[in-house]
C-alpha cells in the first residue's frame, strides 16, 4: 500500500489506455487523402474542408440539416412482399437485406419525412446509398408513392434527394416496375399544382435517372455528382471512344442543360427555402428571418414559433399563447 502503486501506476496506465482511439473517429477523404476528424466532418455536412469533396450523407443526417431545428416526423411506408423471386446469388436476398438494415439502422433504402423548412411545410424523401447501393426496390417505390400522396394530402411541396445505383436486381422486373409507378405518383403532384424538387447526389444512376430523379420542376445537383443512365465505362466500351473530361458529372450536365443548378451542400438548405417559397408564390426569405437549421431542437423550435407567431409583438408582453401558429399554412408567409 503506497502512493506509487495505488495512485501513480493506475494513472499512468489510464493515460496510455486512453490513447487507443477507435478507428471510426477519423475518416480519410477519398479525393485528397486528408485525415478528417469525425466531428469536424459532421459539422461540415460531410464535405471535405480541404478539397470540397462531397461524401455520402445518410437520409437522417440530411433531414436533420434541412428541417427547422432538425425536427421532422417520419411518414410511414407500406411494406412490400418480401423476397418475391426467392433470389439468391452468393447470399440469399433476405440475408443481404438484414445485413444492410443492421449496418445502416434503417428499414430500407429510402426515408420519407414531413416537417418545416424555413417555416415552409414540406414533405421530403431521401435515398440511402449505403443501403444496398440505394437501389430502387418495391419499398423505394412505395416510399415515393407515400411521399407524393402525403404531399398532395397536405398540399405541400415534395423535395427528393436521390442517390442510387439503379434498380434492385434481386427484385427483377418488380423493381423495374417502380419506374412507371413512381412516374404516375409524381404526376399526382403536378396535377395538384405542387412543386417537386429533385436534389441529385453522387451517384444517381440507372433506372432512377430514367424515372423520378429526372421528373422534377427544378433539378439541383451536388458538386461533381455522377448522374447518368449507363455509366461512363459502359459507354466507352460500347462506342470504343474516349469520353471527354467530367463526362456525366454535375457540372457537365449543367453546361448541357440537363440541370438547373449545382449547389454546395452547405448552401443547399437556404437555396431550397428560396426556391420552394418562390414556387409557392410566397415572399422570399429575408436574412436573419429564418430559424437556424439544426442546433438545440428545443430552443430553436421555440424561437421559430415565437417569431413566426407574432413578429410585431413586443418582448415580454407574454401573449404568445393565443398567437396563431404558422404551421400547416404554406400560403401565409
Ligand atoms: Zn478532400
Amino acid at each position: 500500500m503506497n502512493w506509487i502503486s495505488n495512485y501513480v501506476r493506475p494513472k499512468i496506465n489510464s493515460l496510455f489506455s486512453r490513447r487507443e482511439v477507435p478507428e471510426n473517429l477519423w475518416t480519410k477523404c477519398p479525393e485528397c487523402g486528408t485525415m478528417l476528424f469525425h466531428r469536424e466532418l459532421k459539422d461540415n455536412l460531410y464535405v471535405c474542408p480541404s478539397c470540397e469533396h462531397h461524401m455520402a450523407i445518410s437520409p437522417r443526417e440530411r433531414f436533420h440539416e434541412i428541417f427547422d431545428g432538425g425536427i421532422f416526423t417520419p411518414v410511414s411506408v407500406p411494406d412490400p412482399i418480401a423476397d418475391p423471386l426467392q433470389f439468391r446469388d452468393q447470399k440469399r436476398y433476405p440475408d443481404r437485406l438484414k445485413a444492410a438494415q443492421k449496418s445502416t439502422g434503417e428499414t430500407e433504402a429510402m426515408l420519407v419525412a414531413e416537417g418545416e423548412m424555413g417555416r415552409t411545410p414540406i414533405v421530403a424523401a431521401a435515398q440511402d446509398f449505403s443501403f444496398m447501393g440505394g437501389s430502387m426496390s418495391m419499398y423505394v417505390g412505395n416510399a415515393i408513392i407515400a411521399a407524393a400522396t402525403r404531399a398532395v394530402e397536405l398540399k405541400r411541396p415534395l423535395i427528393l434527394f436521390s442517390a442510387a445505383g439503379g434498380a434492385r436486381m434481386q427484385e427483377g422486373i418488380l423493381a423495374l416496375m417502380q419506374m412507371p409507378r413512381t412516374t404516375v405518383a409524381l404526376q399526382m403532384l403536378k396535377e395538384a399544382g405542387l412543386p417537386y424538387i429533385v436534389v441529385l447526389t453522387h451517384p444517381t444512376t440507372g433506372g432512377v435517372t430514367a424515372s423520378y430523379a429526372m421528373l422534377g420542376d427544378i433539378h439541383i445537383a451536388e458538386p461533381n455528382a455522377l448522374i447518368c443512365f449507363a455509366g461512363p465505362r459502359v459507354i466507352e466500351q460500347t462506342i470504343g471512344e474516349k469520353l471527354p473530361d467530367g463526362f456525366q458529372r454535375a457540372e457537365y450536365l449543367l453546361d448541357h442543360g440537363m440541370l438547373d443548378r449545382v449547389t454546395d451542400r452547405r448552401k443547399m438548405r437556404d437555396e431550397l427555402i428560396a426556391i420552394t417559397r418562390m414556387l409557392l408564390g410566397a415572399t422570399p426569405p429575408v436574412a436573419g428571418d429564418l430559424p437556424a437549421p439544426a442546433a438545440e431542437p428545443d430552443s430553436d423550435e421555440k424561437a421559430a414559433e415565437k417569431s413566426a407567431a407574432k413578429p410585431e409583438a413586443k418582448p415580454g408582453t407574454g401573449d404568445k399563447k393565443d398567437a396563431p401558429k404558422a404551421k400547416s399554412d404554406p400560403a401565409k408567409k
